[in-house]
């Protein structure tokens, strides 16, 4: 290849982008990976990892303050934002490294710069044309939407404003109540702010199953977390002191800061792709089921094509696109087995259809759940957490959904993913064994609840 003809030009190197760049360079091919700002994008710098090390930080305050209960004589003394923030910016700053290593000892061709769609074929980036010769791949992520009229700045931030506040706020109004939204709400609870949520759905956590929003519900309001559902935000006004947000019927609500959470949008402006003739909808790249664009050589692949806007989609689909350019015609991706994660406290995390979507799926009479309280589970009680482990099978068939809530179940979807991706039996994974006491065994219990033979269970 010539210096600036490569078999994929890839346009964005966040987690679609540079797991396509890996994936395609590990199979052979030649690799332009363009990036205007820091390879690994929203997930690693402003997203996924940095939250989650503040989540970390907010649990080990709640130990400190708790610690008592535990016979452990610890004092809660208060936060210190820039030590905080010294720890998230080590752990993102190491997989910075450790990937700007990876990407370089692959052999990619990492281009700093915005780049333009220009033709099929073709990357603009400055001077610099990049041409594919086997395939583009757009990739350019997304940003934080907001609502007509509802302009960010001052004290009415989004989550990038949020990551970096130099202050913890001693009140919050949080706009939205799906994962962003719980999770900064539930950080910045555990530092000691006064937080409401206002959510338009009926509901927190919409997405989810509908026993898990109303758990999520009382275990906030436990932690002294307000949610006002099925109401409407009417606006905002701000002064030095602080923000006044009006809700539709009239009530006002005042605090230091409004972080506004009502979901993402794509990055897909001024990129060039509805000049080329990409089609597009409400700014998202339409892709099929095998992620090409219906320009023939154009894929498409993360947060800028419609579905579940996580990391590890894009991760998997960066890597179904550099296989399926490589010829190795890779399967298609279910959407619906792609694990969810909340990471608020008490987590949530589910993969596969609720009950509602499966009783719909399969017909009302066709589908089984069984829920398994972890009050009954050794490990639950010894973290002192509540909440619950809910199957969804279809009537003498596989389990087709798994929905959490407590304490750490995160760490426990890797099963529920494998048991629903794999169409499996609750009679056949009630035969394994989950090791005692762990929150996994929770599962066992499930399963074998739901295979006829209870054994912590009264079901
Ligand atoms: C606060 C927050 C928390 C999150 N937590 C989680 C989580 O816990 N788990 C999870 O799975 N997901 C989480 N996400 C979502 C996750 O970050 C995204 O799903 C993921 O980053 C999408 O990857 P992507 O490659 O599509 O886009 P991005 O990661 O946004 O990457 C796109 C890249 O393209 C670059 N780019 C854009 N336009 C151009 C251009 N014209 N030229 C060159 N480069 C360009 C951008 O600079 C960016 O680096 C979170 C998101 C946020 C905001």
């Amino acid at each position: 290849m010539s210096g600036t003809t490569f078999d994929l030009v890839i346009l964005g190197g966040g987690s679609g982008g540079y797991a396509a760049a890996l994936r395609g360079a590990q199979l052979g091919l030649s690799v332009a990976l363009i990036e205007k700002d820091k390879l690994g994008g929203t997930c690693l710098h402003w997203g996924c990892i940095p939250t989650k090390a503040l989540l970390h930080a907010a649990e080990v305050a709640d130990s400190a303050k708790e610690s008592e209960a535990y016979g452990i004589r610890a004092t809660f003394d208060g936060v210190d934002l820039p030590g905080v923030y010294k720890y998230r910016d080590g752990v993102v700053g190491r997989l910075y490294k450790g990937l700007q290593g990876l990407v370089k000892s692959r052999d990619i061709t990492l281009v700093e710069g915005t780049g333009r769609l220009t033709s099929p074929t073709t990357v603009q980036v400055g001077d610099t044309t990049y041409t594919a010769a086997k395939a583009v791949v757009l990739a350019t992520g997304s940003y934080s939407r907001t609502l007509p009229g509802l302009e960010i700045g001052g004290r009415v931030i989004s989550s990038y404003e949020a990551l970096s506040l130099d202050y913890v706020p001693s009140s919050a109004i949080v706009l939205g109540g799906g994962v962003i939204g719980v999770e900064f709400a539930s950080v910045w609870r555990s530092f000691g702010a006064d937080v409401t949520i206002v959510e338009a759905l009926p509901r927190l956590v919409p997405n989810e199953e509908e026993s898990i929003s109303k758990a999520l519900d009382r275990a906030f309001r436990k932690r002294g977390i307000k949610a006002k559902t099925g109401v409407r935000f009417q606006g905002v006004t701000q002064d030095a002191d602080g923000v006044t947000v009006t809700l539709e019927g009239g009530e006002t609500l005042r605090a230091d800061v409004l972080l506004v959470a009502v979901g993402r949008g794509p990055s897909t402006a001024n990129c060039g792709y509805e000049e080329v003739g990409v089609a597009m909808d409400r700014g998202f790249v339409l892709a099929d089921e095998r992620l090409r664009t219906n320009v023939p050589g154009v894929y498409a692949v993360g947060d800028i094509v419609p579905g579940l806007q996580l990391a590890h989609r894009g991760f998997q689909q960066g890597i179904f696109v550099a296989e399926e350019i490589a010829g190795l015609a890779p399967r298609v991706i279910e959407e619906s087995s792609i694990p969810r994660v909340t990471y608020c406290e008490p987590e949530i995390a589910s993969v596969g259809l609720t009950e509602a979507q499966a009783a719909e799926k399969y017909g009302e009479g066709n589908v089984e759940t069984y829920e398994y309280n972890l009050g009954g589970n050794g490990k639950s009680q010894i973290l002192s957490t509540a909440g619950f482990v809910k199957l969804v099978r279809e009537k003498d068939g596989p389990v087709v959904g798994v929905h959490m809530i407590g304490a750490r179940v995160g760490e426990l979807v890797g099963e529920g993913q494998l048991v629903v991706a794999w169409e499996a039996w609750p009679e056949d994974v009630a035969a394994l064994i989950h090791a005692h006491p762990t929150q996994n065994e929770a599962f066992g219990e499930a399963f074998l609840a739901l295979a006829g033979k209870p054994l912590h269970s009264h079901a």
